[in-house]
């Protein structure tokens, strides 16, 4: 067994605090990765702070993980020791269901094996996260990181990057489309970013006025703050899809009047409460309500490349795990620009 050090969350919304525990030994499919960078996802909060209901504790969150290649099994063939690799929200599934067979192993029959806050298949193995110094994965769920993206900007991308990814992707995103971004932090300003590699006029909509001229840099062609009503006005109809990435419960109808007749909102923020919806609001102009689930692993690499064509990754502010939950609550209060990533390093020892 592998002692692993780590950050854990012992019961349900108590501070992170230093843990340490045992990984397996790589079997002959799985590959050992010394990690160096964790991202940051709000997501990470909800589950800390069982919002969602069901977390198993301690746990060891973190599911934006890049690090470098330690040990193979003897069945591996695509990675060798010394390489970069990364790993997302899963780390195994049955691999013979039909969601598995199609690449989408996120909807698993026999359910996932989720990089936290899970179980592996044998479904007594607790799985713990990134906030610590290795992983075993198997090889079919570890992702190739281009080279020449920086390592730490480039973590984000296994979880803020192919969630928004899929979304533009499977709605088509072409280039004229008119884009609206909902909530800019780390989800937010991936859509901007991936939504103007594709060519989208993009809008970003955010309760922050201060993120005004970030959304510009990030590649936005218009920025309009939800707290003046006026913008529900001024933007009613316009949207062709809209990507919504609030994490806080807020009104869907609102934002549904900004499309045009046929336009999509996918949900990607996941409040802990639900939120009523009026169907007039769909009704009126065949508008569509959808949701979307990260993405599988073959879409998940196709993203890396994108962003390695297209030179993109996360803007970061790189943390010691020491002060997680500082970051934790920067992130509720809106105050991060645009992700924070843990250096690993700052857990040796
Ligand atoms: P984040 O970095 O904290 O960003 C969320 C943004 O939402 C904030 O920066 C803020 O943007 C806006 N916001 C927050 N509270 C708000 C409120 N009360 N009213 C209106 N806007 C508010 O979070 P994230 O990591 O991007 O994650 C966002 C959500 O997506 C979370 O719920 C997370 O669990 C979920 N998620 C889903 C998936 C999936 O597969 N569907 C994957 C990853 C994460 P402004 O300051 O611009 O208003
Ligand atoms: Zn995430
Ligand atoms: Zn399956």
């Amino acid at each position: 067994m592998l002692k692993t050090n780590a950050y854990a969350a012992p019961t349900a919304g108590t501070p992170l605090a230093p843990y340490s525990f045992e990984r397996r030994e790589p079997g002959p499919e799985d590959v050992l990765i010394d990690i160096l960078y964790c991202g940051v996802c709000h997501s990470d909060i909800h589950q800390a702070r069982d919002e969602w209901g069901g977390s198993i504790f301690p746990m060891v969150p973190g599911h934006e993980i890049v690090g470098r290649v330690a040990a193979v099994g003897s069945k591996v063939t695509r990675f060798a020791v010394g390489d970069i690799a990364g790993v997302g929200c899963m780390v195994d599934s049955c691999r013979t269901c039909h969601p598995c067979r199609d690449d989408h192993e996120q909807f698993c029959e026999k359910g996932a094996a989720w990089t936290y806050n899970g179980t592996e298949m044998d479904r007594r193995t607790p799985t713990f996260g990134g906030y610590s110094t290795r992983i075993v994965v198997a090889e079919r769920f570890t992702l190739k990181v281009p080279a020449g993206l920086d390592l730490a900007a480039a973590a984000p991308l296994l979880c803020a990057g192919i969630t928004t990814y899929s979304p533009l992707r499977q709605w088509q995103c072409s280039p004229g489309d008119r884009v609206g971004v909902v909530g800019l932090g780390g989800l937010g300003h991936m859509a901007v970013k991936l939504a103007a590699s594709m060519g989208a006029e993009v809008t970003v909509l955010s309760t922050s006025a201060a993120k005004g001229a970030d959304a510009l840099r990030l590649g936005a062609h218009a920025f309009e703050s939800t707290r003046d009503q006026a913008t529900f006005k001024k933007v009613a109809g316009r949207l062709d899809l809209i990507i919504d990435t609030i994490s806080a419960p807020h009104d869907y109808n609102a934002y549904l009047g900004l499309l045009r007749v046929r336009g999509a909102m996918v949900l990607l923020g996941v409040p802990p409460q639900p939120t009523p919806v009026a169907a007039f609001m769909l009704i009126s102009g065949n508008r569509r309500l959808a949701g979307s689930l990260i993405g599988g692993i073959a879409e998940t690499q196709e993203m890396l490349d994108h962003c390695a064509k297209h030179g993109i990754v996360s803007d970061i502010e790189v943390i010691p795990i020491q002060q997680i939950n500082e970051a934790y609550e920067r992130m509720i209060r809106g105050d991060v620009r645009y992700r924070f990533v843990i250096d690993i390093a700052s857990l040796a020892g």
